[in-house]
């Protein structure tokens, strides 16, 4: 018997990282099916050839209304119902400095890092909310130590992720009481994380930075970096109504102790 016996869950960005790993840890769960948003076709066959029937995946942009009406009517076409939505998609910003950019840039990467970290939740949300509402279900959003703290990414990450923070209060707030809203907050993480096109970055991968496993590493009170798959089990907790059904509102910290850090 896992914690999820018979849910539905949608996961955005679960093609790869923290999304792909959430995605097999609901399965083992026991998630009777999960639905996938992804970027692109190319991952829509990997999580298929891997997941089989226990998937069905929607290629699209989380920044697309239709796409993300899309993605939910195909996961309740093929599963019944929608009992979790897991807001996940993102793109970094490589550490972008204000002065290092034109004002004609800093404009464009707002538009694409709020526009896949903010409006992608925003519209899932919205795109979810009947089928939620209908099953008594949940939402959770993966946030990050940039929601709280500054140093993990430049003003447009790190303004990004604290506005997810009001998302998320306003959204459990006008949900109450037929659906929890809650988030996830991971620290550094071994994933191919990618940087927005407008500057450039579209190619970049958080893990390929040199000397990034070590110094997150290092500079934990942890002392370790976080695996993806050592996030999921807060997914499973917050999407369990048997475990988590007093917490909304509640962002849970993976982070190796941000917080608690020596500067
Ligand atoms: P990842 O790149 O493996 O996952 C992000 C996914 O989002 C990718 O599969 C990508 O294809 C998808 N995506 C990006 N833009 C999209 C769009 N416009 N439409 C549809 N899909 C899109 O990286 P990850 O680290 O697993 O990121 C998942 C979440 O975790 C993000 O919200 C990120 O901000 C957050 N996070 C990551 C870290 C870290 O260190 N890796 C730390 C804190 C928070």
């Amino acid at each position: 018997m896992g914690w999820l016996n018979g849910y539905v869950a949608l996961v955005t960005g679960g093609a790869s990282g923290i999304g792909r790993a959430v995605v097999k840890r609901f399965i083992a769960e026991g998630c009777a099916g999960v639905g996938v948003m992804v970027r692109s076709a190319d991952q829509a066959d990997g999580l298929v050839a891997e997941f089989g029937d226990k998937v069905v995946v929607s290629v699209g942009d989380v920044r697309s209304p239709a796409d993300n009406v899309a993605a939910v009517e195909a996961t309740v076409a093929r599963f019944g119902k929608l009992d979790t939505l897991v807001g996940n998609a993102g793109v970094w910003d490589f550490f972008a400095k204000l002065e290092r950019m034109s004002t004609e840039q800093v404009a464009e990467s707002f538009d694409e890092i709020f526009g896949v970290n903010v409006k992608g939740y925003v519209l899932a949300a919205s795109a979810a909310a009947a089928h939620l509402r209908a099953s008594g279900g949940s939402m959770i959003f993966t946030l990050s130590n940039s929601a709280f703290y500054a140093g993990g990414g430049g003003p447009l990450y790190v303004a990004s992720k604290h506005a997810g923070v009001g998302l998320i209060k306003q959204l459990a707030y006008e949900f109450a009481p037929d659906v929890r809203v809650n988030g996830v907050a991971p620290g550094g993480t071994v994933t191919p994380l990618r940087g927005p096109a407008s500057l450039g970055k579209q190619e970049k991968r958080l893990s390929e930075i040199p000397g990034f496993e070590d110094s997150v590493a290092n500079a934990m009170p942890l002392k370790f970096i976080a695996q993806p798959e050592d996030h999921t089990g807060h997914y499973v907790l917050l999407a369990s109504k048997a475990n988590s059904r007093a917490t909304t509102a509640a962002i849970l910290q993976s982070d190796c102790g941000w917080e608690i850090r020596p500067m």
